[in-house]
């Protein structure tokens, strides 16, 4: 019952690969000797498509330590399509897995006190970071209005938690049943439900390399969160557009009088400026709508989020 998988999404990864090897498997020796895991379980590094040494450094892991499997994707699809793949593919082998990021950014030792609650009966342990002093003030501000506002358009997700999480085998295959191609994992796995608990630890800083998070991709999964989850977006479209029906009932009526005093030349700036601001309004809720159609366009098309070239095991 205690078979534990780790999955560790790595993009271009090498200089950080090594020392990540080396303390994940100092842990994983660690617990199995305290025999809180099973000797069967494994860390599991899936290469997302690197462009650097990453898939060779994994391979050579792999023939030295038979703890370790890697995972090749067929090219790069993004942090969230390469932890699914890695989750689905292990889901098969464990009894939990922890997913984590490859930079050592997520505190390696709060794992005992996952498995502690898992042990205790969660499904789904998720890892909060208890501050975010290693961010810019920018990146937390950002986040936490990214919170706010998911929140407020009812979606539900837990606080500071990212992607380091436990998750049992059974929590593993009804997220498989989720047939999303728009990945926001954050969003889908508390859907999943079970028994859940939280797990507070320390976010340090990237141990080595660069973020694979430029700030055009945090925004745009931001965006994909927002949209691939919530509707109220279009709703609000038509809240709009019945109170502009009704304003412009309104200006209907202004304008007719104007019309019957014989007052109407001065109207110029009136018109342009509701051309314009008609015009904004509706280019908008164009935009968002267009969104939506985007999303209903990939997931009618139903492409498989990752293609897996090679499972070393
Ligand atoms: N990652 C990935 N595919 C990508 C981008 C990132 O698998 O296209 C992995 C990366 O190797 C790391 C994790 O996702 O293990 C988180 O990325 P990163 O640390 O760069 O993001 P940040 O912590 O800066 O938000
Ligand atoms: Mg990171």
């Amino acid at each position: 019952m205690n078979i534990l998988y780790f999955v560790v999404p790595c993009y271009n990864e090498q200089e950080v690969l090594s020392e990540t090897v080396s303390r994940l498997t100092a842990k994983l020796n660690s617990l199995i000797e305290s025999k809180k895991i099973d000797e069967q379980s494994r860390i599991v590094f899936v290469d997302d498509g690197s462009k650097d040494a990453t898939w060779e450094m994994i391979t050579r892991f792999c023939e030295n330590d038979h703890h370790i499997q890697g995972i090749k994707l067929s090219r790069n699809r993004g942090h969230q399509n390469a932890l699914l793949g890695g989750l689905m593919t292990v889901k098969e082998h464990c009894d939990f897995c922890i997913s984590l990021d490859a930079d050592l950014q997520d505190d390696i030792d709060a794992v005992d006190r996952f498995i502690e609650k898992y042990q205790g009966g969660c499904d789904i342990v998720y890892g909060v970071r208890s501050s975010r002093e290693t961010d810019t003030s920018f990146k937390r501000t950002t986040a936490l209005a990214f919170y706010k506002l998911m929140k407020g358009l009812g979606v539900d997700i837990v606080y500071n938690h990212a992607d380091y999480r436990l998750m049992s085998k059974r929590a593993l295959y009804s997220l498989s049943e989720f047939g999303e191609v728009n990945l926001f994992l954050r969003g889908m796995v508390p859907l999943v439900g079970y028994k859940s608990d939280i797990v507070e630890y320390k976010r340090h800083e990237r141990f080595a390399g660069q973020s694979k998070y430029p700030l055009k991709k945090m925004l745009a999964f931001a965006f994909d969160g927002i949209t691939s989850f919530s509707v109220r977006p279009i709703r609000m479209v038509l809240w709009l557009g019945v109170s502009i029906f009704f304003i412009s009932l309104l200006v209907f009526a202004y304008a007719l009088a104007c019309f019957v005093l014989r007052i109407t030349v001065p109207g110029w700036t009136t018109i342009v400026a509701s051309i314009w601001a008609l015009g904004g309004i509706q280019l908008l809720a164009f935009g968002i709508i267009g969104e939506y159609i985007g999303k209903i366009y990939k997931e009618v098309k139903k492409r498989p989020n990752y293609v897996i070239e090679q499972y070393l095991k």
